[in-house]
């Protein structure tokens, strides 16, 4: 289990938030968010997180097309509150984690809204954030088994993650 004070050591900035989700979605060969074209280069006059392709010629950042995208929120509370939702066995409050968070509830709940969808969606990029218990989590969503008496849109991963899904 990876716990708070690891994930503050591990990402101490946004940079290093930034680096880590270009290690996780683009494996250090980094790929244009638009065209997919791999002839991009570091954006020199923005930011240090963008990127120019020379095939679409947009520039853009790892989060494109993540949760991570367009929020107000800094990445270093999203990496956090991942971490407290699929570290939290007995299920995380959206009131808890805003205390945690020192956040509103209502921010924090649409947040725990967009993790749990990201789960399903593209949930390496976001169980790469914590060391995940196996026995618990059930590691990758495997259609294969997926039976036919759950509720729809609860396979794989979400079914095994006992994330409240109320804002109490
Ligand atoms: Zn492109």
């Amino acid at each position: 289990m990876t716990g708070i004070i690891e994930i503050y050591r591990r990402w101490p900035d946004r940079a290093a938030c930034i680096k880590h989700l270009e290690t996780v979605r683009w494996g250090g060969s980094p790929a244009c968010t638009y065209c997919s074209s791999d002839k991009v280069a570091p954006h020199r006059e923005a930011s240090r997180d963008r990127w120019q392709c020379w095939a679409c010629h947009k520039s853009f950042s790892v989060t494109v097309g993540t949760i991570f995208h367009n929020t107000h929120v800094d990445l270093q509370r999203w990496f956090l509150l991942v971490s407290l939702m699929l570290n939290a066995k007995k299920g995380l409050s959206s009131c808890q984690a805003a205390r945690d968070l020192e956040m509103r509830q209502p921010t924090v709940w649409s947040m725990m809204h967009r993790i749990r969808a990201a789960l399903v969606d593209d949930g390496a990029l976001l169980t790469g954030l914590v060391e995940m218990d196996e026995t618990y989590v059930g590691g990758k969503p495997r259609k294969a088994n997926h039976r036919s008496d759950d509720p729809p849109g609860g396979q794989g991963i979400t079914s095994k993650l006992p994330m409240s899904g109320t804002s109490n």
